[in-house]
Protein backbone atom coordinates (compact mmCIF):
# COMPACT_ATOMS: atom_id res chain seq x y z
CA UNK A 1 0.00 0.00 0.00
CA UNK A 2 2.68 1.95 0.85
CA UNK A 3 4.99 1.58 -2.41
CA UNK A 4 2.07 1.91 -4.37
CA UNK A 5 0.92 5.64 -2.36
CA UNK A 6 5.03 6.35 -3.09
CA UNK A 7 4.16 5.82 -6.62
CA UNK A 8 1.18 7.83 -6.84
CA UNK A 9 3.04 10.54 -4.74
CA UNK A 10 5.70 10.47 -7.64
CA UNK A 11 3.68 10.68 -10.93
CA UNK A 12 1.91 13.44 -9.18
CA UNK A 13 4.72 15.46 -9.33
CA UNK A 14 6.28 14.45 -12.39
CA UNK A 15 2.78 15.93 -13.90
CA UNK A 16 3.14 18.55 -12.16
CA UNK A 17 6.44 19.20 -13.29
CA UNK A 18 5.82 18.16 -17.06
CA UNK A 19 2.69 20.99 -17.03
CA UNK A 20 4.86 23.40 -16.07
CA UNK A 21 8.25 23.00 -18.05
CA UNK A 22 6.14 22.41 -21.59
CA UNK A 23 1.78 22.19 -21.71
CA UNK A 24 1.39 24.98 -19.28
CA UNK A 25 5.07 26.74 -19.37
CA UNK A 26 6.08 28.27 -15.77
CA UNK A 27 1.89 28.20 -14.55
CA UNK A 28 0.96 27.77 -11.14
CA UNK A 29 -2.17 25.80 -11.44
CA UNK A 30 -2.92 24.71 -8.55
CA UNK A 31 -3.34 27.16 -5.56
CA UNK A 32 -1.76 26.41 -2.09
CA UNK A 33 -4.11 28.25 0.40
CA UNK A 34 -1.40 29.93 2.28
CA UNK A 35 -0.24 33.55 1.37
CA UNK A 36 2.97 35.61 2.95
CA UNK A 37 2.42 39.15 3.89
CA UNK A 38 5.12 41.48 5.11
CA UNK A 39 3.72 44.10 7.62
CA UNK A 40 6.89 45.96 7.65
CA UNK A 41 10.44 45.66 6.38
CA UNK A 42 11.87 47.88 9.68
CA UNK A 43 13.62 45.83 12.22
CA UNK A 44 14.98 46.65 16.07
CA UNK A 45 17.85 44.24 15.53
CA UNK A 46 19.95 43.60 12.99
CA UNK A 47 21.17 39.89 12.97
CA UNK A 48 24.24 38.18 11.82
CA UNK A 49 22.18 35.87 10.21
CA UNK A 50 20.12 38.16 8.42
CA UNK A 51 20.41 40.38 5.41
CA UNK A 52 18.85 43.47 7.81
CA UNK A 53 22.08 42.89 9.70
CA UNK A 54 24.98 42.15 6.83
CA UNK A 55 23.83 43.64 3.55
CA UNK A 56 22.07 47.49 4.66
CA UNK A 57 23.26 48.98 1.87
CA UNK A 58 21.17 46.62 -0.97
CA UNK A 59 17.59 46.50 1.46
CA UNK A 60 14.97 48.11 -0.13
CA UNK A 61 13.45 51.77 1.39
CA UNK A 62 11.79 51.12 5.23
CA UNK A 63 7.84 50.68 4.62
CA UNK A 64 4.92 49.53 7.10
CA UNK A 65 1.57 48.30 6.17
CA UNK A 66 -1.00 50.81 7.79
CA UNK A 67 -4.48 49.52 8.26
CA UNK A 68 -5.59 52.19 5.72
CA UNK A 69 -2.94 51.00 2.99
CA UNK A 70 -4.02 47.05 3.57
CA UNK A 71 -7.16 47.46 3.09
CA UNK A 72 -6.91 48.57 -0.55
CA UNK A 73 -4.33 45.98 -1.11
CA UNK A 74 -6.96 43.23 -0.12
CA UNK A 75 -9.26 44.26 -2.20
CA UNK A 76 -7.17 43.29 -4.83
CA UNK A 77 -6.27 39.50 -3.41
CA UNK A 78 -8.93 38.23 -5.22
CA UNK A 79 -7.90 34.45 -4.56
CA UNK A 80 -9.06 32.17 -1.74
CA UNK A 81 -6.46 31.60 1.19
CA UNK A 82 -6.89 29.97 4.42
CA UNK A 83 -3.47 30.53 6.10
CA UNK A 84 -1.53 33.61 6.35
CA UNK A 85 2.07 34.17 7.46
CA UNK A 86 2.45 37.96 8.90
CA UNK A 87 6.32 38.23 8.62
CA UNK A 88 9.37 38.37 6.11
CA UNK A 89 12.22 40.43 6.72
CA UNK A 90 11.10 42.93 9.48
CA UNK A 91 9.36 42.75 12.66
CA UNK A 92 5.53 42.39 12.83
CA UNK A 93 5.01 43.87 15.99
CA UNK A 94 7.11 47.21 14.59
CA UNK A 95 3.10 47.50 12.77
CA UNK A 96 0.92 49.37 14.98
CA UNK A 97 -2.27 47.76 13.22
CA UNK A 98 -1.11 44.47 13.15
CA UNK A 99 -4.28 43.64 15.83
CA UNK A 100 -6.83 45.15 13.22
CA UNK A 101 -4.71 44.19 10.20
CA UNK A 102 -5.48 40.63 11.53
CA UNK A 103 -9.36 41.17 12.29
CA UNK A 104 -10.09 42.33 8.68
CA UNK A 105 -8.14 38.96 7.38
CA UNK A 106 -10.36 36.91 10.02
CA UNK A 107 -13.37 38.84 8.40
CA UNK A 108 -11.98 37.39 5.09
CA UNK A 109 -12.57 33.99 5.87
CA UNK A 110 -8.68 33.61 7.00
CA UNK A 111 -8.26 30.60 10.24
CA UNK A 112 -5.18 30.44 11.00
CA UNK A 113 -2.03 33.17 11.42
CA UNK A 114 1.95 32.59 11.63
CA UNK A 115 3.89 35.44 13.16
CA UNK A 116 7.35 35.64 13.86
CA UNK A 117 8.97 37.90 16.18
CA UNK A 118 12.16 38.82 17.46
CA UNK A 119 10.30 39.40 21.07
CA UNK A 120 12.71 42.42 21.81
CA UNK A 121 10.88 45.00 23.71
CA UNK A 122 8.14 44.48 21.33
CA UNK A 123 4.81 46.84 22.08
CA UNK A 124 2.82 44.06 24.49
CA UNK A 125 -0.50 45.42 24.38
CA UNK A 126 -0.12 44.81 20.19
CA UNK A 127 0.17 41.21 21.63
CA UNK A 128 -2.44 41.50 24.02
CA UNK A 129 -4.83 42.75 21.21
CA UNK A 130 -4.64 39.70 19.18
CA UNK A 131 -4.68 37.38 22.02
CA UNK A 132 -8.09 39.67 23.47
CA UNK A 133 -9.95 38.78 19.88
CA UNK A 134 -13.59 37.85 20.49
CA UNK A 135 -12.62 35.46 17.68
CA UNK A 136 -9.29 35.10 18.26
CA UNK A 137 -8.03 32.91 14.78
CA UNK A 138 -5.29 29.77 15.45
CA UNK A 139 -2.49 31.97 16.21
CA UNK A 140 1.25 30.49 15.93
CA UNK A 141 3.63 32.68 17.42
CA UNK A 142 7.10 32.23 17.27
CA UNK A 143 9.95 34.30 18.64
CA UNK A 144 13.78 33.62 17.35
CA UNK A 145 15.92 34.06 20.18
CA UNK A 146 19.04 31.83 21.25
CA UNK A 147 17.76 31.27 24.83
CA UNK A 148 19.97 28.54 25.97
CA UNK A 149 23.53 30.73 25.50
CA UNK A 150 24.36 34.24 26.09
CA UNK A 151 27.58 34.87 23.63
CA UNK A 152 25.63 33.29 20.88
CA UNK A 153 22.41 35.32 21.31
CA UNK A 154 24.44 38.27 21.72
CA UNK A 155 27.22 37.47 18.44
CA UNK A 156 23.61 36.57 16.54
CA UNK A 157 21.10 39.22 17.16
CA UNK A 158 22.94 42.66 17.38
CA UNK A 159 23.02 44.82 19.29
CA UNK A 160 20.24 43.10 21.44
CA UNK A 161 21.45 41.79 25.35
CA UNK A 162 20.99 38.73 26.43
CA UNK A 163 19.32 39.81 30.14
CA UNK A 164 17.30 42.34 28.31
CA UNK A 165 15.18 39.45 26.00
CA UNK A 166 15.42 37.06 28.84
CA UNK A 167 12.91 39.96 30.29
CA UNK A 168 10.80 40.47 27.28
CA UNK A 169 10.19 37.12 26.59
CA UNK A 170 9.31 36.19 30.74
CA UNK A 171 6.69 39.42 30.36
CA UNK A 172 5.66 38.05 26.88
CA UNK A 173 5.26 34.43 28.83
CA UNK A 174 2.96 36.05 31.61
CA UNK A 175 0.85 38.10 29.12
CA UNK A 176 0.65 34.47 27.17
CA UNK A 177 -0.35 32.92 30.42
CA UNK A 178 -3.40 35.64 30.83
CA UNK A 179 -4.90 34.50 27.50
CA UNK A 180 -3.94 30.47 27.86
CA UNK A 181 -1.92 30.84 24.71
CA UNK A 182 1.15 28.74 24.18
CA UNK A 183 3.79 30.18 21.53
CA UNK A 184 7.21 28.80 20.05
CA UNK A 185 11.04 29.91 20.22
CA UNK A 186 13.03 29.55 17.31
CA UNK A 187 17.20 29.41 17.71
CA UNK A 188 19.45 29.08 15.10
CA UNK A 189 22.69 26.30 16.87
CA UNK A 190 26.16 25.59 15.74
CA UNK A 191 28.71 22.95 16.88
CA UNK A 192 30.09 24.86 19.42
CA UNK A 193 26.36 25.16 21.19
CA UNK A 194 25.45 21.49 21.21
CA UNK A 195 27.21 20.51 23.87
CA UNK A 196 25.53 22.98 26.31
CA UNK A 197 22.18 22.28 25.31
CA UNK A 198 21.88 19.16 27.43
CA UNK A 199 22.24 21.68 30.57
CA UNK A 200 20.47 25.09 29.22
CA UNK A 201 17.33 23.78 27.42
CA UNK A 202 15.47 22.40 30.60
CA UNK A 203 16.31 25.76 32.17
CA UNK A 204 14.41 27.80 29.25
CA UNK A 205 11.24 25.52 29.79
CA UNK A 206 11.63 26.19 33.75
CA UNK A 207 11.57 29.36 32.95
CA UNK A 208 8.62 30.08 30.36
CA UNK A 209 5.75 28.27 31.24
CA UNK A 210 3.71 28.76 28.12
CA UNK A 211 6.19 27.97 25.31
CA UNK A 212 5.68 24.56 23.86
CA UNK A 213 8.47 23.93 22.25
CA UNK A 214 11.96 24.79 21.02
CA UNK A 215 12.67 24.93 17.20
CA UNK A 216 16.29 24.67 16.88
CA UNK A 217 17.92 24.95 13.50
CA UNK A 218 21.03 25.34 11.49
CA UNK A 219 21.79 28.94 10.06
CA UNK A 220 20.11 29.83 6.25
CA UNK A 221 22.05 30.95 3.55
CA UNK A 222 20.18 34.11 1.98
CA UNK A 223 20.63 34.87 -1.77
CA UNK A 224 23.84 36.68 -2.17
CA UNK A 225 25.12 36.35 1.54
CA UNK A 226 26.18 32.32 1.79
CA UNK A 227 27.94 33.43 4.62
CA UNK A 228 25.02 33.86 6.90
CA UNK A 229 24.47 30.13 6.47
CA UNK A 230 25.94 27.17 8.04
CA UNK A 231 27.03 25.84 4.58
CA UNK A 232 30.33 23.24 4.95
CA UNK A 233 29.46 20.54 4.26
CA UNK A 234 25.58 20.76 4.14
CA UNK A 235 25.20 21.17 0.08
CA UNK A 236 24.13 18.47 -2.25
CA UNK A 237 26.51 18.60 -5.50
CA UNK A 238 23.63 19.67 -8.29
CA UNK A 239 20.84 22.32 -7.85
CA UNK A 240 17.39 21.53 -7.16
CA UNK A 241 14.14 22.93 -8.10
CA UNK A 242 13.31 24.95 -5.70
CA UNK A 243 10.21 24.65 -3.49
CA UNK A 244 9.37 28.29 -4.60
CA UNK A 245 8.14 27.56 -7.40
CA UNK A 246 4.82 25.84 -6.18
CA UNK A 247 4.35 28.62 -3.36
CA UNK A 248 2.12 31.77 -4.27
CA UNK A 249 3.91 34.94 -4.33
CA UNK A 250 4.56 36.99 -1.56
CA UNK A 251 3.36 40.85 -1.20
CA UNK A 252 5.82 42.95 0.34
CA UNK A 253 5.12 45.60 2.57
CA UNK A 254 4.95 48.43 -0.18
CA UNK A 255 2.12 46.22 -2.13
CA UNK A 256 5.24 44.76 -4.09
CA UNK A 257 4.20 41.11 -5.50
CA UNK A 258 7.69 38.91 -5.52
CA UNK A 259 8.49 35.59 -6.53
CA UNK A 260 10.91 34.62 -4.13
CA UNK A 261 10.15 35.04 -0.30
CA UNK A 262 14.15 35.06 0.13
CA UNK A 263 14.05 38.61 -2.21
CA UNK A 264 14.86 40.94 0.44
CA UNK A 265 16.21 43.32 -2.41
CA UNK A 266 13.58 43.06 -4.46
CA UNK A 267 14.85 41.78 -7.25
CA UNK A 268 12.34 39.37 -8.41
CA UNK A 269 9.30 41.50 -8.48
CA UNK A 270 6.26 40.79 -10.75
CA UNK A 271 4.31 44.09 -10.05
CA UNK A 272 2.21 45.81 -8.21
CA UNK A 273 -0.83 45.37 -5.84
CA UNK A 274 -1.96 48.68 -6.23
CA UNK A 275 -1.97 48.19 -9.95
CA UNK A 276 -2.99 44.43 -10.40
CA UNK A 277 -5.27 42.19 -9.28
CA UNK A 278 -3.31 38.68 -7.45
CA UNK A 279 -4.12 36.99 -9.50
CA UNK A 280 -3.37 38.70 -12.29
CA UNK A 281 0.24 39.17 -11.18
CA UNK A 282 0.59 35.51 -9.90
CA UNK A 283 0.99 34.35 -13.35
CA UNK A 284 1.85 36.98 -15.51
CA UNK A 285 4.56 36.91 -17.67
CA UNK A 286 6.92 37.08 -16.00
CA UNK A 287 5.91 35.32 -13.06
CA UNK A 288 5.61 32.45 -15.89
CA UNK A 289 9.00 32.96 -16.95
CA UNK A 290 10.67 33.09 -13.49
CA UNK A 291 9.17 29.85 -12.57
CA UNK A 292 9.95 28.25 -15.53
CA UNK A 293 13.21 28.62 -15.81
CA UNK A 294 13.72 26.82 -12.03
CA UNK A 295 11.82 24.25 -13.60
CA UNK A 296 13.68 23.43 -16.58
CA UNK A 297 17.07 23.35 -14.53
CA UNK A 298 17.83 27.32 -15.81
CA UNK A 299 17.44 28.67 -12.69
CA UNK A 300 20.74 30.86 -13.22
CA UNK A 301 18.63 32.64 -16.10
CA UNK A 302 16.88 34.05 -12.74
CA UNK A 303 19.66 36.87 -11.62
CA UNK A 304 18.78 36.25 -7.98
CA UNK A 305 19.17 32.58 -8.61
CA UNK A 306 21.87 32.67 -9.90
CA UNK A 307 24.33 32.56 -7.01
CA UNK A 308 21.71 31.20 -4.31
CA UNK A 309 22.87 28.43 -2.59
CA UNK A 310 19.29 27.55 -1.21
CA UNK A 311 18.09 25.01 -3.31
CA UNK A 312 21.25 23.08 -2.94
CA UNK A 313 20.97 23.68 1.24
CA UNK A 314 20.60 20.88 3.38
CA UNK A 315 19.47 22.20 6.43
CA UNK A 316 18.94 20.94 9.97
CA UNK A 317 15.41 21.23 12.13
CA UNK A 318 14.59 19.62 15.21
CA UNK A 319 11.54 20.74 17.26
CA UNK A 320 12.19 20.21 21.29
CA UNK A 321 9.07 19.85 23.08
CA UNK A 322 8.01 20.31 26.43
CA UNK A 323 6.85 16.79 27.05
CA UNK A 324 10.07 15.07 26.42
CA UNK A 325 12.06 17.62 27.51
CA UNK A 326 10.22 17.41 31.14
CA UNK A 327 9.90 13.65 31.35
CA UNK A 328 13.50 12.53 29.63
CA UNK A 329 16.12 11.36 32.07
CA UNK A 330 19.53 13.24 31.77
CA UNK A 331 21.23 10.57 29.86
CA UNK A 332 18.36 10.27 27.39
CA UNK A 333 18.40 14.43 26.58
CA UNK A 334 22.60 13.99 26.37
CA UNK A 335 22.20 11.48 23.90
CA UNK A 336 19.58 13.38 21.94
CA UNK A 337 21.79 16.25 21.33
CA UNK A 338 24.79 14.96 21.03
CA UNK A 339 22.84 13.16 17.88
CA UNK A 340 22.85 16.67 16.36
CA UNK A 341 27.28 16.26 15.96
CA UNK A 342 26.08 14.04 12.89
CA UNK A 343 25.04 17.46 11.32
CA UNK A 344 27.08 19.73 12.94
CA UNK A 345 30.75 18.23 12.70
CA UNK A 346 30.50 17.02 8.89
CA UNK A 347 33.54 18.03 7.24
CA UNK A 348 32.86 17.40 3.61
CA UNK A 349 30.37 17.50 0.51
CA UNK A 350 27.65 15.27 0.50
CA UNK A 351 26.81 13.96 -2.91
S1 LIG B 1 15.03 39.93 14.09
FE1 LIG B 1 14.59 38.78 12.24
S2 LIG B 1 14.16 40.31 10.63
FE2 LIG B 1 15.15 41.37 12.37
S3 LIG B 1 17.31 41.43 11.82
FE3 LIG B 1 16.97 39.62 13.10
S4 LIG B 1 16.56 37.91 11.68
FE4 LIG B 1 16.34 39.85 10.54
S1 LIG C 1 16.74 29.40 -5.86
FE1 LIG C 1 16.98 30.87 -4.18
S2 LIG C 1 16.56 32.85 -5.11
FE2 LIG C 1 15.79 31.32 -6.51
S3 LIG C 1 13.63 31.08 -5.99
FE3 LIG C 1 14.78 29.56 -4.81
S4 LIG C 1 15.21 30.50 -2.86
FE4 LIG C 1 14.63 32.14 -4.28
Amino acid sequence: MKRFQRFRQRMQRNWKKLLMRYLQPGKLRVLPDTLTIELTNRCSLACSCCPNGCDREHSRPQHTLTLDDFQQLLGHIDIPFKKVFLHLHGEPFLAKDLPRIVQLLVQRGVEAFSIFSNAYHIDLSLLEELLAMADRPQLNIAFSAELYDAVTYESIRRPGKFADVWQSLEQIDAVMERYQCDYSVNAIINAEAIDTLKDSVPGVFARLHRMSSLHLSSAFPWPHLPGTGDVAGHLRRRRRICNQIWELPTILSSGEVTMCCSDYRGECIVGSLRDHTFSELMNNREARRFRRNIVLRKAECNAICRDCLIDRHISFSRVVRRRFVEQAKPEVLEKYFAGFNKYFLIDKAIG
